[in-house]
């Protein structure tokens, strides 16, 4: 242990306060020396060469936490662990806390230790295999001991906790190396999403909260003694042997491999479960991340204190060798000595996969990216590929309530082994899921059709208006998407006018201009815009010159590039439609739900209520289903004798789902959410937009964003393949977006509504790294 000799007048007058106290309180005197490490302790040596420490405790230090650390080396002892510990020596009165008020009337707090006398195990390395397996042993043994301790205080936090080591995140951004920046948040990137979603699911305790290499002491094979329990507090229980794993293997060759040997030990007498194995890689990781992001704290306050930055730099070599590491591959070699296989359900290998896929789909059914993801599991805003990669979803906005949502999830199961039927029998399900539907609506549409997909809906949509009007020619937005099959593909302008489109639109189809306020023709004129779209609606109305079926809308443009219409366009548009006879149809596919956070339904933005309205996607959050809802008259005067039946439409495992989805918005609150996080993210990219001059505009409200990359912000030449491969970048930085919008150069954003404030934090931070760099290597 490092001694620190420092005669200023302070430490004199500690010193002498000391000395009172120890005299006092103990009955002893001796010599004082102050230890080096974070915490104020001193080495009291006697005349007779009996030592001891004494450790003061700080504000934060509450007696509850010293009594913590009595009754944990108490229990150890008691348990008959082999090693040696620092045992808390009463006062003359029996106390564990010694309390003494100095001259100057301050209060000093602390209590005495054995001192433990013996070698560090980063002082006498290398480690023989059997030191690796006595420290697994020991480590499961202190888990179940302390497992016994309860007391109120245990529930406390620090700065090393590692079951919140996010909140060390933000400080990524000190590190000054953006490849080292890079590295932290792959690491809080898999701490989030491996780790952090588990932790529900995982045995919790009293831990020791800092096994590391220098509280550790060691002769050859054995575990000769633990140190500092003033770290002890409650955590997943694993949390300890991955603080450990993160130490001990600091100057291991095969980190990896010298981990393994102590994981297997320690499973033999403290049973791990298939989550703990899953979590170790990722916590052991995040242990290193926090230490090198304290370094980069302390460094500001104090750039000469060695001691501080003792463990930096051989923590920065091991993170960076970690992070080429995939998370399954890392927690197989982990569980190499047990009989445990993490990650053994993730079927084919990806080449076996790919070529099999080429045999038997069709090749118009494309994967994206040019390495295909192979996605195994999806939890909440997460997706997982089969290296156990996560990726933070922020493209699949129908997995609305989080992937796999476990209330949504039970609902289907539920229902599905109870009866699956269809609409011609009663079923409450069905009635219960409209109503619940219906009002999240403005008043008037009260009638719902359940159909499957959201092509099928609007299908249905179309087909009612033809129908209720008795006419033909629809009206449909430059840049729309409606859905895949012919009919739809004929109102859809993004295909019909896109790749392998037939071009020219069915007579009946008269495609209106995008209301796009960025490139348009109506562009920056603002409130005027809206109305100036809305007459052009009416203008080609006028050239059809007959009573029109309607018009039919996205509600905000998706495929077209995360457009918002202006003020006023629906307004105005819908005006024009009405008086030409039709009917107006918004499409929600993309947009309903509470995603844009103002309001449940995104045309409500527009103070307008459609005749008929077409929801999909995030419905029945990834269960195909969908619905069409319109007014009564409308849907009665659409009952012309031919019955509407669509087999699975409205079945009761659907309606169980959709009222689960409807429920779980509603619980979760995540509309309002979608409104902060929405904010929170749009006002990061606009200040994005001031440093980068690739981000021609960024445009959106709630979770429905979009982020148009240019060339150059007065030709508004599109940045289409920057879009392509800023796409890929992030992808390979672990979040997933894609490209849209007719120069595909809009980066579209619409995640699972449960992304957090953290989430939006990584994204922002990653991407202005990513931006930098693009225009770095572009000059
Ligand atoms: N409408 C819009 C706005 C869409 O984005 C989509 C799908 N991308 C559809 C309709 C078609 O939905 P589905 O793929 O469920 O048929």
């Amino acid at each position: 242990m490092q001694e620190i000799n420092s005669p200023n007048a302070r430490t004199k007058e500690m010193t002498d306060a000391i000395a009172t106290l120890m005299e006092k309180e103990y009955g002893i005197f001796g010599t004082l020396t102050r230890l080096a490490g974070e915490n104020e302790n001193y080495l009291i040596k006697t005349q007779e060469n009996t030592r001891f420490v004494l450790k003061l405790a700080d504000e934060d230090t509450t007696s509850g936490m010293i009594e913590i650390e009595y009754l944990a080396v108490e229990r150890l002892i008691d348990a008959g662990l082999e090693a040696r510990l620092p045992r808390v020596i009463p006062t003359k009165t029996g106390e564990i806390e010694a309390r003494f008020l100095t001259d100057r009337g301050r209060q000093l707090r602390g209590r005495l230790l054995e001192f433990v006398p013996g070698q560090a195990w980063c002082d006498l390395l290398p480690a023989a295999t059997k030191r690796f397996e006595n420290l697994g042993r020991t480590i499961a043994r202190v888990n179940i001991a302390m497992e016994a301790i309860v007391h109120p205080d245990t529930r406390r936090t620090h700065h090393w906790d590692l079951a919140r080591a996010q909140q060390h995140r933000a400080s990524i951004s000190l590190v000054e190396d953006p490849q080292r920046r890079s590295i932290l948040e792959q690491v809080f990137h898999s701490y989030a999403a491996i780790a952090m979603v588990r932790f529900p699911d995982l045995p919790r305790s009293l831990i020791h909260g800092d096994i590391n290499d220098d509280n550790i002491l060691v002769d050859d094979t054995l575990i000769q003694g633990i140190l500092d329990f003033g770290d002890c507090l409650e955590n997943p229980t694993i949390c300890d042997l991955a603080i450990a794993l993160a130490y001990v293997t600091l100057d291991e060759q095969d980190p990896l491999e010298a981990a393994s040997i102590i994981v297997g030990a320690y499973h033999r007498v403290r049973a791990l479960s298939m989550k703990e194995l899953e979590v170790l890689f990722p916590l052991m990781c995040a242990r290193l991340a926090v230490s090198v992001i304290i370094s980069a704290k302390r460094r500001r306050i104090n750039p000469t204190r060695k001691s501080w930055f003792v463990s930096e730099e051989r923590a920065w070599k091991k993170l960076a060798f970690f992070a080429d590491i995939p998370p399954a591959q890392a927690a197989i070699r982990l569980s190499s000595k047990i009989e445990l296989t993490p990650y053994d359900d993730r079927g084919k290998p990806i080449p076996e996969l790919i070529e099999q896929r080429e045999k038997c789909i069709a090749p118009s059914v494309t994967a994206s990216y040019a390495t295909p993801l192979k996605i195994i599991q999806g939890k909440g805003q997460y997706l997982y590929d089969y290296h156990g990669r996560p990726f933070l979803d922020l493209y699949n906005n129908v997995c609305h309530v989080g992937h796999c949502h476990p209330r949504v999830v039970a609902a289907g199961q539920r229902q599905m082994a109870k009866l699956n039927t269809n609409t011609r029998y009663l079923h409450d399900g069905l009635t219960d899921y409209a109503q619940k539907l219906c009002s999240t609506l403005p008043r008037e549409l009260t009638t719902c059709f359940f159909v499957n997909s959201g092509s099928e809906a609007n299908e249905l949509a179309v087909r009612i208006a033809k129908t209720v009007t008795g006419k033909q020619d629809m009206l449909v937005v430059e840049g729309a998407y409606h859905g895949h099959t012919e009919a739809m593909i004929n109102i859809s302008p993004y295909k019909f006018m896109g790749k392998g489109g037939k071009g020219r639109p069915e007579p009946w189809v008269h495609v209106v201009p995008l209301a796009d306020g960025y490139r348009g023709t109506y562009k920056g004129q603002g409130k005027e815009a809206g109305n100036a779209y809305g007459d052009e609606v009416g203008k080609i109305i006028q050239k059809i010159n007959r009573p029109i079926a309607g018009f039919i809308t996205e509600s905000l443009l998706s495929c077209g590039g995360q457009v918002i219409p202006p003020k006023n366009y629906f307004k105005t548009a819908f005006a024009h439609v009405r008086k030409a006879g039709g009917l107006c149809i918004t499409d929600e596919v993309q947009t309903g739900f509470g995603r844009v956070g103002s309001h449940f339904w995104a045309f409500e933005l527009q103070e307008v209520v459609p005749d008929i309205v077409v929801m999909g996607k995030p419905i029945g959050n990834g269960h195909p289903m969908s619905a069409v809802i319109t007014r009564r008259e409308i849907a009665d005067r659409f009952a012309n004798g031919m019955e509407f039946f669509a087999t699975f439409g409205g079945n009761p495992v659907s309606c169980a789902i959709g009222e689960a989805v409807l429920d779980v918005i509603e619980e979760e609150g995540l509309q309002a959410h979608a409104r902060e996080v929405g904010h929170h993210l749009i006002k990061g990219l606009t200040t994005l937009k001031t440093a980068h001059p690739l981000v021609g505009d960024v445009r959106g409200i709630g979770l429905f964003i979009g982020i148009e990359l240019v060339l150059d912000r007065q030709k508004l030449t599109p940045g289409t393949k920057e879009a392509a491969d800023m796409v890929n970048r992030l992808k390979n930085r672990g979040i997933l977006l894609g490209t849209d919008g007719p120069f595909s150069n809009v980066i579209k954003i619409k995640p699972p509504m449960v992304m957090t404030l953290e989430d939006a934090d990584m994204f922002l931070r990653v991407l202005d790294d990513e931006l930098t760099d693009m225009e770095q290597t572009q000059i």
